[in-house]
């Protein structure tokens, strides 16, 4: 592996060393045979397909070796499968194989679009229907009802199963994450045990002029979805960055080195142009001097989707106020959405959801982990050490002797304390470990809640929801309101925002808010 294959694996790799406390054998964990297939019943369904498709869009981020191997005579789906592996980028071995040969006991892990496994082989089945998103483990079963097409819970079961296969190929020991053996999870309900696949979607959706603000990992994975629906309307992409090579390990569309060195705005903007019938534009910049360029002036920007991993950026675009607004982050392990609604003034808006963080990232480290600063300064990659105890604060001595007995480096060690203090989705700055399937469900989160804003209002609302960790699985799932605060613009501005927003729709012609149209 070359320095620049290092860096495009830099991101995964750090979730895997957070999660076993030690560094990562590439060689070993690059080395493993994965194989992706599936069950025809599945695959010839639309879910099976996108499921199929977004698996192999995620899966080559994060293993080495990878064999495809689908039943014959699928027609269109083995086409698009063959275009995708020429297309897609890959660590190392990406190929076709053969579907008849069966799986042998050198294959490492196999990750299945279907509804059955083996109990004798590390198997991984994932499938949906509808807003349900399906996996199991372990010889479990899965029901083979997969009939109600929804883009939205094919990619959230594509990112749990890729998440189950990271544990495999990395070696995540079952006290950190043990194997999710049956899980499943409605994107409409939030429920873990849903009994119906929830509404059906409509054939056509438009969209009222949207914002998509960040085109990094997330905003791939809200691409991709936007991609699978069939939508019209106009979509303005923004983000500040060009994509460089660490994008690899974790943007699910990130494919060719043309990207790389470009505006993430205008190369996700020409993705979706061509996948789409969505009127696309984009613009470098940041949100702060776009919201009042002349591109969105000239929109009438009802529908703001963030994929941002700063908070300042969160609180700019709450300043454009618009009817709906659904912002997706994620940390290491957990993928959550966040929405501010016009018709929900009982739910905070991001100025008042997010505080902006220390500048110095190091002090909150300190404050959460009792680690001097000098333990703190150096190479976090690094075993704790009984001199990084005895520098501690004296409290929190005995958590660390804990950490310092489970072989935790002082990384692990930090989101340890970070996760059991309960910050969830608190955004570090620097260098972000990162999983591409992670923010995948963060995307599906977010469209899911997009859908229910424009589509369900009947649907119950939800200002806060996170799968805290998707290496658990849906037992992760946390959901919450937090009431805005008395102080904020969303409170005291009330009146001059629902104006705004009225005039607003009147320009638009009656086209969005209560008249979001949806031709079924
Ligand atoms: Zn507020």
């Amino acid at each position: 592996m070359n320095s620049s294959d290092s860096k495009a694996t830099s991101r995964p790799s750090g979730v895997a060393e957070m999660l076993i406390g030690h560094p990562v054998n590439k060689n070993k964990v690059l080395s493993k045979r994965v194989v992706l297939t599936g069950d025809r019943e599945v695959l010839v369904t639309e879910n099976g397909r996108m499921c199929f498709l977004d698996c192999l869009r995620l899966l080559p981020r994060v293993a080495g070796r990878i064999e495809v191997r689908i039943p014959d005579g699928l027609g269109d789906l083995e086409g698009e499968v063959r275009a995708l592996i020429a297309s897609v980028w890959r660590i190392d071995v990406l190929e076709m194989g053969r579907y008849q040969e069966g799986i042998q006991k050198d294959v490492q892990v196999i990750l299945s679009v279907g509804f059955c496994s083996r109990q004798d082989l590390p198997w991984v089945t994932v499938n949906s229907n509808g807003w349900i998103a399906r996996v199991a483990t372990h010889g479990e079963g899965l029901s083979k009802d997969t009939s109600q097409a929804n883009p939205v819970g094919a990619l959230m079961a594509a990112s749990m199963g890729v998440a189950e296969v990271f544990k495999l190929i990395y070696e995540v020991p079952s006290n950190v994450a043990p194997p999710v053996t049956k899980g499943e999870f409605s994107l409409y309900d939030f429920s873990t045990s849903p009994s119906d696949p929830g509404p059906s979607l409509p054939e056509h959706v438009t969209l009222p002029d949207t914002l998509l603000v960040g085109a990094g990992a997330i905003g791939n994975g809200v691409a991709l979805l936007l991609s699978q629906f069939n939508l019209s309307g106009r979509l303005h992409i923004i983000d500040k960055q060009d994509y460089g090579t660490e994008n690899f390990g974790t943007c699910a569309l990130l494919d060719g080195d043309d990207w790389i060195g470009s505006s993430k705005a205008n190369c996700l903007a020409n993705w979706l142009r061509a996948g789409s019938a969505l009127q696309v534009s984009a613009e470098q910049g940041l949100i702060d001097s776009v919201r009042s360029g002349l591109s969105v002036k000239s929109m009438n920007v009802d529908l703001v989707l963030n994929g941002l991993d700063e908070v300042p950026a969160r609180h700019d675009a709450q300043l454009l106020w618009p009817s709906v607004l659904i912002d997706g982050g994620i940390n290491a392990i957990g993928a959550g959405v966040v929405t501010h609604r016009l018709d929900h003034p009982e739910g905070a808006c991001l100025r008042c959801t997010f505080s902006v963080p220390s500048r110095d990232e190091k002090v909150i480290q300190s404050k959460v982990t009792g680690l001097s600063r000098l333990s703190l300064d150096s190479d976090l990659g690094r075993p704790l050490t009984v001199a990084d105890i005895e520098s501690a604060e004296e409290s929190r001595r005995p958590w660390l002797r804990a950490k310092l007995a489970e072989g935790k480096t002082l990384c692990a060690t930090i989101t340890a304390a970070q996760s059991e203090l309960g910050l969830g989705i608190e955004i570090e700055e620097g260098f972000r470990p990162s999983a591409p399937f992670v923010a995948t469900a963060s995307a599906a989160l977010m469209i899911g809640e997009m859908l229910k804003a424009l589509i369900y209002p009947e649907a119950e609302f939800v200002q806060s929801f996170q799968l805290a960790n998707l290496f658990l699985g849906p037992s992760s799932a946390v959901a919450s309101l937090r009431n805005p605060d008395p102080a904020c613009e969303c409170v005291t501005h009330r009146d001059l925002v629902m104006d705004l927003a009225a005039k607003r729709r009147k320009r638009s012609g009656g086209h969005i808010c209560d008249e979001w149209m949806h031709d079924v």
